[in-house]
Protein backbone atom coordinates (compact mmCIF):
# COMPACT_ATOMS: atom_id res chain seq x y z
CA UNK A 1 0.00 0.00 0.00
CA UNK A 2 2.36 2.49 -1.21
CA UNK A 3 0.64 5.80 -1.82
CA UNK A 4 -2.07 5.96 0.25
CA UNK A 5 -2.85 9.69 0.24
CA UNK A 6 -2.83 9.07 -3.70
CA UNK A 7 -5.36 6.14 -3.83
CA UNK A 8 -6.34 4.05 -7.03
CA UNK A 9 -6.98 0.49 -6.86
CA UNK A 10 -6.12 -1.38 -10.18
CA UNK A 11 -9.64 -3.95 -9.41
CA UNK A 12 -11.45 -0.91 -10.28
CA UNK A 13 -12.84 -0.45 -14.02
CA UNK A 14 -11.35 0.87 -16.81
CA UNK A 15 -13.64 2.47 -18.14
CA UNK A 16 -14.63 3.97 -14.06
CA UNK A 17 -17.99 2.20 -13.70
CA UNK A 18 -18.64 1.58 -10.04
CA UNK A 19 -19.67 -2.05 -9.74
CA UNK A 20 -20.34 -4.76 -7.17
CA UNK A 21 -21.08 -8.21 -7.33
CA UNK A 22 -23.36 -10.38 -4.96
CA UNK A 23 -23.54 -14.14 -4.87
CA UNK A 24 -25.29 -16.03 -2.65
CA UNK A 25 -26.05 -20.01 -1.54
CA UNK A 26 -25.41 -22.28 1.48
CA UNK A 27 -21.38 -23.00 0.76
CA UNK A 28 -19.46 -19.88 2.01
CA UNK A 29 -16.12 -20.69 -0.12
CA UNK A 30 -18.37 -21.17 -3.46
CA UNK A 31 -19.72 -17.53 -2.62
CA UNK A 32 -16.58 -15.63 -2.23
CA UNK A 33 -14.65 -17.03 -5.21
CA UNK A 34 -17.47 -16.55 -7.37
CA UNK A 35 -17.53 -12.87 -6.86
CA UNK A 36 -14.00 -13.08 -6.99
CA UNK A 37 -14.12 -14.43 -10.26
CA UNK A 38 -15.22 -11.20 -11.23
CA UNK A 39 -12.37 -9.48 -11.04
CA UNK A 40 -8.92 -9.41 -13.02
CA UNK A 41 -6.52 -10.81 -9.88
CA UNK A 42 -3.75 -11.20 -12.48
CA UNK A 43 -2.92 -7.50 -11.48
CA UNK A 44 -1.88 -9.40 -8.17
CA UNK A 45 1.10 -11.29 -9.99
CA UNK A 46 4.12 -10.89 -7.93
CA UNK A 47 2.14 -8.24 -5.18
CA UNK A 48 2.26 -8.64 -1.92
CA UNK A 49 -1.63 -9.13 -1.09
CA UNK A 50 -2.38 -8.31 2.92
CA UNK A 51 -5.84 -10.03 3.53
CA UNK A 52 -7.43 -7.95 6.12
CA UNK A 53 -10.34 -9.98 7.83
CA UNK A 54 -12.48 -9.04 11.12
CA UNK A 55 -10.40 -11.44 13.54
CA UNK A 56 -10.05 -8.82 16.23
CA UNK A 57 -12.13 -11.07 18.62
CA UNK A 58 -11.52 -13.96 20.56
CA UNK A 59 -14.42 -16.23 19.25
CA UNK A 60 -14.75 -19.33 17.44
CA UNK A 61 -16.16 -18.83 13.78
CA UNK A 62 -19.72 -18.64 13.13
CA UNK A 63 -21.07 -16.45 15.36
CA UNK A 64 -21.27 -13.53 13.33
CA UNK A 65 -18.75 -11.87 15.60
CA UNK A 66 -15.79 -12.47 12.94
CA UNK A 67 -15.03 -13.43 9.45
CA UNK A 68 -15.87 -17.00 8.11
CA UNK A 69 -12.60 -18.85 7.45
CA UNK A 70 -13.70 -20.43 4.69
CA UNK A 71 -14.60 -17.08 2.92
CA UNK A 72 -10.77 -16.22 3.82
CA UNK A 73 -9.93 -19.43 2.53
CA UNK A 74 -11.13 -18.57 -0.43
CA UNK A 75 -9.41 -15.38 -0.78
CA UNK A 76 -6.21 -16.97 -0.10
CA UNK A 77 -6.82 -19.50 -2.86
CA UNK A 78 -7.48 -16.94 -5.64
CA UNK A 79 -5.08 -14.74 -5.02
CA UNK A 80 -2.48 -17.30 -4.62
CA UNK A 81 -3.56 -18.78 -7.90
CA UNK A 82 -3.24 -15.59 -9.63
CA UNK A 83 0.61 -15.73 -8.53
CA UNK A 84 0.44 -13.33 -5.55
CA UNK A 85 1.81 -13.41 -2.46
CA UNK A 86 -0.66 -13.67 0.17
CA UNK A 87 -0.74 -12.65 4.07
CA UNK A 88 -3.33 -12.68 6.52
CA UNK A 89 -3.46 -10.46 9.39
CA UNK A 90 -5.37 -8.06 11.61
CA UNK A 91 -4.58 -6.12 14.81
CA UNK A 92 -7.33 -7.15 17.62
CA UNK A 93 -8.96 -5.05 19.91
CA UNK A 94 -6.86 -4.23 23.08
CA UNK A 95 -6.95 -6.66 25.71
CA UNK A 96 -6.75 -9.50 22.95
CA UNK A 97 -3.14 -11.19 22.74
CA UNK A 98 -1.25 -11.86 19.42
CA UNK A 99 -2.71 -14.23 17.35
CA UNK A 100 -5.72 -15.26 19.88
CA UNK A 101 -8.34 -14.11 17.45
CA UNK A 102 -6.96 -15.08 14.44
CA UNK A 103 -6.42 -18.54 15.93
CA UNK A 104 -9.52 -18.82 18.11
CA UNK A 105 -12.26 -18.53 14.64
CA UNK A 106 -10.22 -20.86 12.47
CA UNK A 107 -8.83 -18.67 10.34
CA UNK A 108 -4.96 -18.79 11.19
CA UNK A 109 -5.75 -22.68 10.17
CA UNK A 110 -6.68 -22.22 6.67
CA UNK A 111 -4.31 -19.42 6.04
CA UNK A 112 -1.38 -21.76 7.62
CA UNK A 113 -3.02 -25.12 5.22
CA UNK A 114 -2.24 -22.64 2.78
CA UNK A 115 1.50 -22.11 3.45
CA UNK A 116 -0.14 -18.21 3.44
CA UNK A 117 1.61 -15.88 6.58
CA UNK A 118 -0.57 -15.15 9.48
CA UNK A 119 0.49 -11.52 10.85
CA UNK A 120 -0.05 -10.45 14.34
CA UNK A 121 0.02 -6.59 12.75
CA UNK A 122 0.85 -4.86 16.09
CA UNK A 123 3.43 -6.55 17.23
CA UNK A 124 6.24 -3.86 15.55
CA UNK A 125 6.30 -0.29 16.12
CA UNK A 126 3.16 1.57 14.26
CA UNK A 127 3.73 4.01 11.33
CA UNK A 128 2.58 7.73 12.02
CA UNK A 129 0.71 8.71 8.97
CA UNK A 130 -0.43 12.31 8.68
CA UNK A 131 -4.32 13.56 7.42
CA UNK A 132 -3.38 17.23 6.81
CA UNK A 133 -7.38 17.07 5.93
CA UNK A 134 -8.60 15.44 8.63
CA UNK A 135 -11.70 16.93 10.59
CA UNK A 136 -11.66 14.62 13.77
CA UNK A 137 -8.56 13.51 13.45
CA UNK A 138 -4.93 14.49 11.93
CA UNK A 139 -2.64 11.50 12.34
CA UNK A 140 -3.22 8.01 12.75
CA UNK A 141 -0.75 4.96 13.82
CA UNK A 142 -0.94 2.41 11.54
CA UNK A 143 0.26 -0.89 11.79
CA UNK A 144 3.72 -0.89 9.06
CA UNK A 145 2.05 -4.49 7.59
CA UNK A 146 -0.09 -2.51 5.58
CA UNK A 147 2.70 -0.15 4.37
CA UNK A 148 4.55 -3.32 3.31
CA UNK A 149 1.72 -4.93 0.77
CA UNK A 150 1.18 -3.75 -2.09
CA UNK A 151 -2.74 -4.11 -2.10
CA UNK A 152 -4.86 -4.12 1.04
CA UNK A 153 -8.22 -6.40 0.99
CA UNK A 154 -10.77 -5.65 3.34
CA UNK A 155 -12.62 -9.14 4.29
CA UNK A 156 -15.58 -8.11 7.25
CA UNK A 157 -18.08 -10.19 8.29
CA UNK A 158 -21.46 -7.96 8.18
CA UNK A 159 -22.89 -6.66 10.90
CA UNK A 160 -24.83 -3.62 12.74
CA UNK A 161 -22.71 -1.77 15.45
CA UNK A 162 -24.06 0.01 18.20
CA UNK A 163 -22.21 3.20 17.59
CA UNK A 164 -21.63 3.33 13.95
CA UNK A 165 -24.82 1.60 13.08
CA UNK A 166 -22.88 -1.39 10.68
CA UNK A 167 -19.52 -2.60 10.54
CA UNK A 168 -18.20 -3.11 7.33
CA UNK A 169 -15.27 -2.61 5.01
CA UNK A 170 -14.54 0.91 5.92
CA UNK A 171 -14.88 0.76 9.09
CA UNK A 172 -12.64 -3.11 9.31
CA UNK A 173 -9.86 -0.84 7.78
CA UNK A 174 -9.90 0.29 11.87
CA UNK A 175 -8.51 -3.01 12.19
CA UNK A 176 -5.17 -1.73 10.71
CA UNK A 177 -4.43 1.04 13.93
CA UNK A 178 -2.01 0.02 16.04
CA UNK A 179 -3.23 -1.15 19.54
CA UNK A 180 -4.90 1.13 21.65
CA UNK A 181 -5.07 3.71 19.19
CA UNK A 182 -8.29 2.22 17.69
CA UNK A 183 -9.40 3.30 21.32
CA UNK A 184 -8.78 6.56 20.82
CA UNK A 185 -10.88 7.34 17.67
CA UNK A 186 -13.76 6.74 20.52
CA UNK A 187 -12.21 9.08 23.00
CA UNK A 188 -12.78 12.12 20.66
CA UNK A 189 -14.17 15.85 21.27
CA UNK A 190 -17.29 16.83 19.47
CA UNK A 191 -16.09 18.10 15.87
CA UNK A 192 -17.04 21.37 15.36
CA UNK A 193 -19.52 21.99 12.62
CA UNK A 194 -20.53 18.50 12.29
CA UNK A 195 -23.88 16.87 13.89
CA UNK A 196 -22.49 13.56 13.93
CA UNK A 197 -20.18 11.75 16.59
CA UNK A 198 -16.66 12.37 16.17
CA UNK A 199 -16.17 8.45 15.86
CA UNK A 200 -18.33 8.58 13.01
CA UNK A 201 -16.46 11.73 11.56
CA UNK A 202 -13.09 9.88 12.70
CA UNK A 203 -13.69 6.58 10.54
CA UNK A 204 -14.68 8.86 7.52
CA UNK A 205 -11.46 10.99 8.17
CA UNK A 206 -9.91 7.39 8.17
CA UNK A 207 -10.95 6.87 4.97
CA UNK A 208 -8.73 9.54 3.34
CA UNK A 209 -5.68 6.73 3.51
CA UNK A 210 -7.04 3.70 4.92
CA UNK A 211 -8.93 2.37 1.57
CA UNK A 212 -8.87 -1.43 0.80
CA UNK A 213 -7.95 -1.75 -2.95
CA UNK A 214 -10.86 -4.20 -3.20
CA UNK A 215 -14.06 -5.16 -0.44
CA UNK A 216 -15.24 -8.51 0.22
CA UNK A 217 -17.80 -8.70 2.94
CA UNK A 218 -18.87 -12.05 4.65
CA UNK A 219 -22.85 -12.37 4.81
CA UNK A 220 -22.56 -15.99 5.82
CA UNK A 221 -23.60 -15.27 9.07
CA UNK A 222 -23.70 -11.67 9.96
CA UNK A 223 -24.53 -10.23 13.30
CA UNK A 224 -27.81 -7.99 14.03
CA UNK A 225 -28.96 -6.49 17.05
CA UNK A 226 -26.07 -5.09 19.64
CA UNK A 227 -23.55 -5.72 17.07
CA UNK A 228 -20.35 -5.56 16.90
CA UNK A 229 -20.10 -8.47 19.39
CA UNK A 230 -23.86 -9.11 21.90
CA UNK A 231 -25.85 -9.15 19.23
CA UNK A 232 -27.55 -12.34 17.66
CA UNK A 233 -26.69 -14.47 14.47
CA UNK A 234 -28.12 -13.63 11.07
CA UNK A 235 -27.67 -15.97 8.77
CA UNK A 236 -27.19 -14.30 5.82
CA UNK A 237 -25.71 -16.72 3.13
CA UNK A 238 -24.05 -13.70 0.80
CA UNK A 239 -20.88 -12.57 0.15
CA UNK A 240 -20.42 -8.86 -1.41
CA UNK A 241 -17.17 -7.52 -3.40
CA UNK A 242 -16.65 -4.44 -4.54
CA UNK A 243 -13.24 -2.69 -5.64
CA UNK A 244 -15.09 0.36 -4.01
CA UNK A 245 -15.03 0.22 -0.41
CA UNK A 246 -18.13 2.26 -0.31
CA UNK A 247 -19.64 0.83 -3.01
CA UNK A 248 -19.53 -2.84 -1.46
CA UNK A 249 -20.87 -1.63 1.90
CA UNK A 250 -23.56 0.50 0.11
CA UNK A 251 -24.65 -2.83 -1.38
CA UNK A 252 -24.39 -4.81 1.85
CA UNK A 253 -26.19 -1.97 3.68
CA UNK A 254 -29.09 -2.71 1.04
CA UNK A 255 -29.03 -6.25 1.82
CA UNK A 256 -29.33 -5.28 5.34
CA UNK A 257 -32.30 -3.22 5.38
CA UNK A 258 -30.43 -0.15 6.28
CA UNK A 259 -29.92 3.17 3.61
CA UNK A 260 -26.18 3.53 3.55
CA UNK A 261 -27.05 7.31 3.86
CA UNK A 262 -28.27 6.72 7.29
CA UNK A 263 -25.01 5.37 8.21
CA UNK A 264 -22.86 8.71 9.24
CA UNK A 265 -19.11 7.48 8.24
CA UNK A 266 -20.46 6.37 4.63
CA UNK A 267 -22.33 9.31 4.16
CA UNK A 268 -19.58 11.86 5.12
CA UNK A 269 -17.12 9.43 3.52
CA UNK A 270 -18.94 10.22 0.28
CA UNK A 271 -19.82 13.59 0.20
CA UNK A 272 -15.59 13.96 0.76
CA UNK A 273 -15.43 11.77 -1.92
CA UNK A 274 -13.74 8.64 -0.93
CA UNK A 275 -16.46 6.35 -2.78
CA UNK A 276 -20.03 6.02 -4.06
CA UNK A 277 -22.87 4.91 -2.02
CA UNK A 278 -25.63 5.91 -4.21
CA UNK A 279 -26.51 2.50 -5.56
CA UNK A 280 -28.21 4.18 -8.66
CA UNK A 281 -24.28 4.92 -9.52
CA UNK A 282 -23.61 1.34 -8.84
CA UNK A 283 -23.72 -1.72 -11.26
CA UNK A 284 -24.69 -4.68 -9.22
CA UNK A 285 -24.33 -7.62 -10.42
CA UNK A 286 -27.00 -9.88 -10.72
CA UNK A 287 -29.68 -7.72 -11.41
CA UNK A 288 -32.20 -9.71 -9.34
CA UNK A 289 -29.25 -9.02 -6.38
CA UNK A 290 -31.86 -7.58 -3.44
CA UNK A 291 -33.71 -10.68 -3.74
CA UNK A 292 -31.43 -11.59 -0.99
CA UNK A 293 -31.88 -8.91 1.44
CA UNK A 294 -33.18 -9.81 4.24
CA UNK A 295 -33.93 -7.07 6.80
CA UNK A 296 -31.35 -7.01 10.42
CA UNK A 297 -32.55 -5.88 13.46
CA UNK A 298 -30.87 -2.63 14.02
CA UNK A 299 -28.72 -1.86 16.98
CA UNK A 300 -29.93 0.36 19.40
CA UNK A 301 -28.33 3.93 18.58
CA UNK A 302 -28.35 4.41 22.69
CA UNK A 303 -27.25 1.29 24.51
CA UNK A 304 -28.47 1.03 28.55
CA UNK A 305 -27.64 -2.21 29.59
CA UNK A 306 -30.00 -3.18 32.24
CA UNK A 307 -30.04 -6.69 34.31
CA UNK A 308 -31.98 -6.90 37.40
CA UNK A 309 -30.21 -5.91 40.66
CA UNK A 310 -27.40 -4.01 39.11
CA UNK A 311 -27.47 -0.33 38.44
CA UNK A 312 -25.09 -0.13 35.68
CA UNK A 313 -23.41 3.61 35.46
CA UNK A 314 -22.13 4.17 31.83
CA UNK A 315 -20.77 7.78 31.42
CA UNK A 316 -18.48 7.83 28.30
CA UNK A 317 -17.55 4.48 27.75
CA UNK A 318 -16.53 3.11 24.78
CA UNK A 319 -18.73 -0.07 23.06
CA UNK A 320 -15.69 -2.40 24.11
CA UNK A 321 -16.58 -1.89 27.48
CA UNK A 322 -20.20 -1.64 26.72
CA UNK A 323 -20.23 -5.29 25.01
CA UNK A 324 -17.77 -6.66 27.64
CA UNK A 325 -19.79 -5.97 30.29
CA UNK A 326 -23.25 -6.47 29.00
CA UNK A 327 -21.53 -10.87 28.19
CA UNK A 328 -20.30 -10.88 31.77
CA UNK A 329 -23.52 -9.39 33.23
CA UNK A 330 -25.15 -12.30 30.74
CA UNK A 331 -23.04 -14.64 32.25
CA UNK A 332 -22.12 -14.46 35.68
CA UNK A 333 -24.41 -11.46 36.37
CA UNK A 334 -27.05 -13.49 38.99
CA UNK A 335 -24.21 -14.77 40.94
CA UNK A 336 -23.21 -11.15 41.33
CA UNK A 337 -26.05 -9.89 42.31
CA UNK A 338 -26.26 -12.67 44.76
CA UNK A 339 -22.87 -12.31 46.62
CA UNK A 340 -22.18 -8.56 46.41
CA UNK A 341 -26.28 -7.20 46.41
CA UNK A 342 -27.60 -7.03 50.27
CA UNK A 343 -30.75 -6.28 49.53
CA UNK A 344 -29.61 -2.98 47.26
CA UNK A 345 -28.51 -2.90 43.54
CA UNK A 346 -25.12 -4.00 42.87
CA UNK A 347 -23.23 -0.10 41.27
CA UNK A 348 -21.25 -0.88 38.47
CA UNK A 349 -19.45 1.62 36.39
CA UNK A 350 -17.85 2.22 33.13
CA UNK A 351 -16.66 5.15 30.77
CA UNK A 352 -14.17 7.93 31.28
CA UNK A 353 -16.47 10.16 32.60
CA UNK A 354 -17.19 10.06 36.04
CA UNK A 355 -15.50 12.39 38.76
CA UNK A 356 -17.39 10.13 41.65
CA UNK A 357 -18.74 6.90 41.83
CA UNK A 358 -20.58 5.40 44.99
CA UNK A 359 -18.30 3.34 47.66
CA UNK A 360 -18.55 -0.05 46.95
CA UNK A 361 -19.02 0.66 43.29
CA UNK A 362 -17.66 -2.30 40.97
CA UNK A 363 -15.49 -0.02 38.59
CA UNK A 364 -14.54 -1.78 35.17
CA UNK A 365 -11.86 -0.76 32.72
CA UNK A 366 -8.87 1.26 33.09
CA UNK A 367 -10.99 4.93 32.94
CA UNK A 368 -11.92 3.92 36.35
CA UNK A 369 -8.62 3.61 37.98
CA UNK A 370 -8.92 6.52 39.98
CA UNK A 371 -12.32 5.60 41.67
CA UNK A 372 -10.20 1.62 42.30
CA UNK A 373 -10.19 2.48 46.46
CA UNK A 374 -14.04 2.50 46.46
CA UNK A 375 -14.83 -0.28 46.14
CA UNK A 376 -13.64 -3.62 43.31
CA UNK A 377 -11.48 -2.54 40.33
CA UNK A 378 -11.45 -3.99 37.42
CA UNK A 379 -8.43 -3.25 35.12
CA UNK A 380 -7.99 -3.43 31.52
CA UNK A 381 -9.07 -1.49 28.22
CA UNK A 382 -11.34 -2.85 27.92
CA UNK A 383 -10.97 -5.97 30.79
CA UNK A 384 -11.93 -9.38 28.82
CA UNK A 385 -14.84 -10.87 30.93
CA UNK A 386 -12.77 -13.68 32.49
CA UNK A 387 -10.76 -10.99 34.20
CA UNK A 388 -13.96 -9.45 35.74
CA UNK A 389 -14.98 -12.58 37.01
CA UNK A 390 -11.15 -13.47 38.26
CA UNK A 391 -10.88 -9.91 39.74
CA UNK A 392 -14.56 -10.17 41.67
CA UNK A 393 -13.96 -13.84 42.93
CA UNK A 394 -10.89 -12.15 44.33
CA UNK A 395 -12.92 -9.70 46.17
CA UNK A 396 -15.36 -12.37 47.37
CA UNK A 397 -11.98 -13.95 48.67
CA UNK A 398 -11.19 -10.49 50.40
CA UNK A 399 -8.55 -10.08 48.00
CA UNK A 400 -7.54 -6.42 47.62
CA UNK A 401 -8.08 -4.72 44.02
CA UNK A 402 -5.09 -4.35 41.61
CA UNK A 403 -3.82 -0.62 42.35
CA UNK A 404 -2.86 -0.14 38.66
CA UNK A 405 -4.38 0.27 35.26
CA UNK A 406 -3.40 -3.25 33.08
CA UNK A 407 -1.90 -2.08 30.35
CA UNK A 408 -0.93 -3.95 26.62
CA UNK A 409 2.23 -5.96 26.78
CA UNK A 410 4.90 -4.33 24.66
CA UNK A 411 7.62 -5.80 22.96
CA UNK A 412 10.46 -3.16 23.92
CA UNK A 413 11.24 0.28 25.50
CA UNK A 414 10.55 1.70 21.76
CA UNK A 415 7.15 0.51 22.09
CA UNK A 416 6.41 1.66 25.41
CA UNK A 417 6.97 4.85 24.50
CA UNK A 418 4.75 4.84 21.76
CA UNK A 419 1.97 3.50 23.70
S1 LIG B 1 -11.45 1.26 29.85
FE1 LIG B 1 -13.27 0.85 28.61
S2 LIG B 1 -14.31 2.81 28.40
FE2 LIG B 1 -12.21 3.22 29.07
S3 LIG B 1 -11.06 3.57 27.15
FE3 LIG B 1 -10.84 1.40 27.71
S4 LIG B 1 -12.47 0.37 26.57
FE4 LIG B 1 -13.01 2.55 26.60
Amino acid sequence: MSSLAAFSTPFANSDGRTTAFVSGGADAYANARQVLSRFDLGVARNRRVLLKPNAGRTVPAGLGITTEPQVVAAAIDAFVEAGADVSVGDSPIVGVKELQALESTGIADVARARNCRVLYMDKRRYVEVPLPEGRAIHSLRVCPDVFEHDLVVSIPVMKTHMHTRVSLAVKNMKGCLWRRSKVDLHMLPAVPGYGDKSLDVAIADMSAVLRPHLSLIDGTVGMQGLGPSAGTQKPLGAVVASADAFAADAVACALMGIAAEEVPHLRLGAEWGYGIIDLERIDVTPEDWQQRASPFERAPTSLAIEFAGVDVRDDKSCSACQSTLLLYLRRFGEKLVADFGNGSPVVVAIGKGHAEVPRGTICIGNCLLEHRARGVFVPGCPPVGSAIERTIDAARAGVPSPAYAEEIETDDEEDEEAV
